[in-house]
């Protein structure tokens, strides 16, 4: 009999510590036809479980799909809605497969998705649902008793999400063909690991990987590290490795253990010394040959930045810096006053700083021309979301001698070249690239730029977690917790 398989996205990274709402509208819900339309050649995850299902012949609907960009909990009538249609969806389906986040909390719940499974486990007891996640997760064992398969992304900045997706439903298919009795083990370790020391083409975490993929090839069916999101503030915020055997738990939870266990011996490796601020701006001034790129680490939307903050940008100004590109800097209010003035006009500007987060901070006076008023719409070329639909709003840019300023409505990573180039900026010509990105920005920046200097200012998307107001995390924790950890 040809199994129906309900195909879904309900994705959302929360950071804890962000003043951006997260709204319905902001997950810009879609089902069936226009869903599939969307994701079936994206480079989401979702992509990859399409295409499994529909490899395996299933009678394949999409109640859902539905993602909003890294920010505050989800507001609660959003997450009633969002789960209540993926709910009514187990009624009609044998198997489910999802393409998740895993660091989603709720205004009223703390672990987002272990109670969205909860609740499909409650409707259908038993469902086999398949999920494929992302590798900043922060998995807790609600989600992994709720779940059948669950296998993480493998590469940070994520370049295997389609291949996690096509992993999920081969996961889920073995499943379902009773190859497969899956038993998970969750292994938590009480380390905070730095992001950008996360990415697994480098050391320490091209190790950590290898491991894992060691445990795969001496015979689990799959074994996830983990890293979690540290800018969530929940009691199961941690690295954790996620090791799923056949019907053998005491394998799982050696191989989880051993992997787990390296991580641990190798915490002090996931931490980095921040360079201050005036020291990195400095540096990138003294460089003679551009573009240099600052990347500006604390306020980057795929971290749950508000992007509106401009502490980097005037830290170059101050250093003396000329020719500098820098945005896109949302402010609304900016965007609206240039909208206004037209075309060619001289504005003065109080640019950002404009939500409201627990560091004290500064708006940036700009004087200059609007240059260039359009709406800023393209889709992600690669090849980090490729495929992704950007919409920046209305957007301006401000230009005087010193600095392009490209101020939008809406938000955006540095993922794509294309956010200059769409209004005429060719960014290989400037002198410094202002960008908010940790490390999204690398695969397709890499090559426009010199050289690269990290920018780290106080903000809710930063990498100094001893500056976030903690109230929920389990301690002691590494490294805020260094000492007795
Ligand atoms: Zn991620």
């Amino acid at each position: 009999m040809t199994p129906r398989l309900a195909v879904a996205m309900f994705k959302h990274e929360t950071n804890t510590f962000s003043p951006v709402p997260t709204r319905w509208e902001d997950f810009g819900a879609l089902e069936g036809e226009a869903a599939h339309r969307a994701y079936r050649h994206s480079g989401y995850a979702m992509a990859g479980l399409l295409e499994g299902a529909e490899a395996m012949g299933a009678a394949v609907t999409i109640p859902l799909a539905a993602r909003a960009l890294p920010s505050a909990p989800v507001a609660r009538d959003a997450f009633e809605r969002l789960s209540e249609i993926l709910c009514a969806a187990t009624r009609e389906c044998d198997a489910m497969l999802l393409d998740l986040h895993g660091a989603m909390v709720a205004e009223h719940h703390e672990d987002g998705e272990g109670e969205l499974l909860a609740r499909l486990r409650h409707v259908r007891p038993g469902l086999p649902i398949g999920a494929a996640l992302d590798s900043h997760g922060n998995v807790t064992d609600c989600f992994v008793e709720n779940c059948t398969v669950m296998p993480g992304y493998r590469t940070y900045p994520h370049t295997d999400m389609v291949e996690t997706g096509r992993m999920a439903a081969r996961l889920l298919r073995d499943v379902l063909e009773m190859r497969l009795e899956p038993v998970t083990v969750r292994h938590a370790v009480p380390m905070l690991p730095d992001m950008v020391r996360g990415q697994t083409d480098r050391e320490p975490m091209s190790r950590l990987i290898a491991a894992a993929a060691a445990e795969e090839a001496a015979g689990l069916p799959c074994v996830t590290v983990f890293t979690g999101f540290p800018l969530a503030d929940t009691a199961d915020t941690s690295l954790c490795v996620l090791a799923t055997a056949h019907r053998d738990r005491a394998a799982a939870e050696a191989a989880a253990r051993r992997v787990g266990d390296l991580a641990w011996s190798m915490r002090e490796e996931f931490t980095q010394k921040l360079e201050p601020l005036d020291e990195a701006v400095a540096r990138a001034a003294a460089m003679a040959e551009g573009p240099v790129i600052l990347s500006d680490q604390s306020d980057n939307c795929h971290s749950g930045g508000a992007m509106d903050d401009v502490t980097v940008i005037a830290a170059a100004l101050e250093a003396g810096m000329t020719g500098i590109l820098a945005g896109p800097v949302r402010d609304p209010a900016a965007v609206a006053r240039c909208c206004e003035a037209g075309i060619g006009t001289e504005v003065t500007l109080e640019v950002g700083a404009w939500a409201e987060t627990p560091f004290p901070r500064a708006p940036l006076r700009v004087t200059g021309t609007v240059q260039t008023l359009r709406m800023g719409r393209f889709t992600v070329e690669g090849p980090v979301f490729t495929g992704m639909p950007v919409d920046l709003g209305r957007c301006a840019v401000v230009r005087n001698e010193r600095l392009t300023l490209l101020l939008s409505e809406g938000r955006v990573e540095a993922l794509d070249p294309l956010q200059y180039r769409l209004f005429g900026l060719e960014p290989s010509r400037f002198q410094a690239i202002v960008l908010k990105s940790k490390t999204n920005h690398r695969p397709a920046f890499a090559s426009l730029a010199r050289a690269e200097v990290a920018c780290h200012a106080p903000g809710v998307a930063g990498l100094d977690l001893h500056a976030l107001p903690w109230r929920r995390v389990r301690r002691p924790i590494f490294p805020l917790d260094r000492s007795n950890a």
